[in-house]
């Protein structure tokens, strides 16, 4: 069943609560692929109800010519999903924003590293449609892929700022054959594009089986190797505590440690992330 109201999700959500059933939520940016249905496929197997809300949210886009260039492909989302669940959010820019998006968050410390400020607003955007989505669906649990690595930490965050009675599952990395994260913009990727946008996992493997522990040496690795390769370049590299989400000099520094990287291949910028520890 799609959905393009809030009122009207309001009041299909408020029966299924009312019926006692739990409620998973898959908040997504549509252009759908195996990461989004691995996501959606936990939430059916967890939870009594699934929604899935597709939505391009204007208010976490920095860039004007991202925001036009994301793909929107509804009619084969909805094709790809519907064995899977309930309800599909799917509303226009105005239904969402009818209230002004004005809301401010803060996310301390974990806004101030990688993505914070290379897109400055954007998680301010992200929390903001988060935040109403769970206001609107109020779900039991809601889903979100380890490939935005901050992006799941900035969610946790506002969960406990807020004191949402929502469970926050972190979703495993889908990848192809090749390596390379499953992302909605590498339909943006030419097909030589493509090929290559598969060294950023192999790039990032490799750099866990260097014989250092030296932060320093392994992003100068990683640094390097992103050079050799035509069509990418790198813009940041970050290996930082995972839980706090801060740059550490040393692995053994704290006991879980995530390397988060951003990459241009070609136009397109494609994040990834691989966990040392
Ligand atoms: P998006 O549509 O890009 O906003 O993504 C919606 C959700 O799917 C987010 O929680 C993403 O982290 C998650 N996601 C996107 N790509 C993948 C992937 N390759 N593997 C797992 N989760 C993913």
């Amino acid at each position: 069943m799609v959905i393009k109201t809030v009122e009207d999700l309001q009041e299909v959500l408020f029966r299924v609560h009312s019926s006692g059933k739990s409620v998973g939520l898959v908040p997504t940016m549509g252009a759908l692929h195996d990461g989004h249905l691995s996501l959606i496929k936990r939430a059916r197997r967890e939870n009594q109800a699934t929604v899935c809300s597709i939505f391009v949210n204007p208010t976490q886009f920095n860039n004007k010519e991202d925001l036009e260039k994301y793909p929107r492909t509804l009619d084969d989302d909805l094709k790809m999903i519907e064995d899977y669940v309930d309800f599909v959010f799917a509303p226009t820019a105005e239904e969402v924003y009818k209230e002004p998006a004005t809301e401010h968050y803060d996310f301390g410390d974990l806004e101030k590293v990688m993505e914070g400020p290379m897109r400055p607003g954007h998680f301010n955007g992200v929390a903001i449609i988060v935040k109403r989505l769970f206001d609107w669906v109020k779900p039991e649990r809601a889903y979100f892929g380890e490939k935005d690595f901050q992006q799941l930490a900035i969610i946790k965050s506002l969960v406990k700022q807020y004191h949402l009675d929502i469970e926050v599952i972190p979703c495993p990395i889908v990848r192809e054959d090749s390596g390379l994260a499953l992302s909605s913009r590498n339909k943006r990727l030419s097909e030589y594009e493509h090929k290559q946008a598969a060294n950023i996992y192999r790039i990032l493997q490799e750099s866990t089986h260097l014989e250092t522990t030296d932060v320093a040496k392994i992003r100068q690795f990683v640094a390097d190797e992103i050079a050799k390769v035509d069509t990418f370049r790198l813009e940041y590299y970050e290996i930082v505590d995972g839980e706090t989400l801060q740059p550490i000099q040393n692995l053994n520094d704290t006991d879980s440690v995530v390397g988060c990287i951003t990459v241009y291949c070609g136009e397109v910028r494609l994040i990834d992330n691989i966990r040392y520890k």
